[in-house]
């Protein structure tokens, strides 16, 4: 069975079809990306994939239930880490986990033996009296994921886990969450950030206007979409990058400007690192492609707001 089922969904504010059609299905103890622009949708398919609004029409299966018609059985299984912390303030880090097993209607009695090794999977393990402002920003984001294991779910919802992390912050949730998928969970999670979803996740779609524009793995989505390697090309201060540009698009497989910078896409990049050799005022970064290159082919460079 499925972890999470979604077919034909969509769902519409005002005269806007947020989600227009959306269909995907995620296994179980795998990690499933959802990535988009701004406003592609993201945000509201993970809150009608957990009954909180409801679809104008299509099917939500989610640990076996019928969404939104069983939402409160499936989310009982489930666990949110939303994209920003709403951890008590008031309470203390053991408090904020007590008060959210509650929640889910676990005793104390069994919710308070859990304390110490959840705050021990967080990295948090001297921190059970401290209180939420004392707590530095990936500290609360580690114990939001805390919480959201209280109740020890299957399936965890994670809403742009690292956002406004940094890097090393950031490491040791990537760290933690692929722990969980070591140990069976799964993970549904949305970011921004391409190189968190290479890292981790199996499968992945990209959603723009509420429509699917691709899915597979990282890997296969970068051999379906892109050429291997990619060389980016700037200006050191002279103003010779459209002269060169034009020059040697045609050593290139498919060449992408965007500002003060010239992708050159390529399956051989050879020929255009040797006519680099001998360009002054240009600087370069020969590399593989990635993620990003897939993401902005697909959904384009201007910005979304
Ligand atoms: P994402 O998470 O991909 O950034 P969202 O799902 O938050 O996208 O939003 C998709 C679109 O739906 C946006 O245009 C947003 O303004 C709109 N939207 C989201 N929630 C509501 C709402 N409650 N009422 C009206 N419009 C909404």
């Amino acid at each position: 069975m499925a972890a999470l089922d979604v077919s034909g969904l969509h769902k519409t504010y005002g005269d806007t079809e947020v989600v227009a059609g959306l269909s995907f299905t995620v296994e179980p103890g795998t990690c499933f990306g959802l990535l988009g622009p701004n406003g592609a949708g993201k945000t509201t398919t993970l809150r009608l994939c957990l009954g909180l609004t409801a679809p104008a029409s299509g099917s939500i299966t989610l640990g076996g239930h019928v969404i939104p018609a069983d939402a409160q059985a499936a989310r009982a299984k489930v666990g949110v880490v939303p994209q920003f912390d709403n951890l008590d303030p008031d309470f203390t880090c053991a408090e904020n986990l007590l008060v959210f097993g509650r929640y889910f209607g676990l005793k104390d009695a069994d919710i308070r033996p859990r304390i110490p090794q959840l705050l021990e999977f967080a990295s948090l393990a001297g921190k059970a009296d401290a209180r939420i402002a004392t707590l530095s920003g990936g500290m609360k984001r580690r114990l939001t994921l805390a919480r959201a294991l209280v109740a020890n779910p299957d399936i965890i919802f994670l809403d742009e886990p690292t956002t406004g992390l940094d890097p090393q912050a950031r490491h040791l949730i990537w760290e933690r969450l692929k722990k969980l998928k070591s140990a069976g969970k799964t993970l549904i999670l949305t970011t921004h950030f391409m190189d968190e979803a290479e890292r981790l996740c199996d499968r992945l779609i990209v959603i723009d206007h509420g429509r699917k524009i691709a899915e597979g793995s990282p890997r296969e989505l970068i051999a379906t979409h892109i050429e291997p390697q990619v060389i980016e090309v700037f200006d050191e201060s002279c103003g010779q990058l459209p002269d060169f540009t034009e020059n040697h698009r045609h050593l290139a497989d498919r060449v992408e400007q965007s500002g003060e910078t010239a992708f050159f896409y390529c399956r051989d990049p050879q020929p255009l690192l040797t006519a680099l050799a001998d360009a002054d005022g240009l600087r370069y970064v020969h590399r593989a492609s990635n993620l990003e290159d897939v993401f902005i082919k697909l959904t384009g460079r201007e910005l979304r707001d």
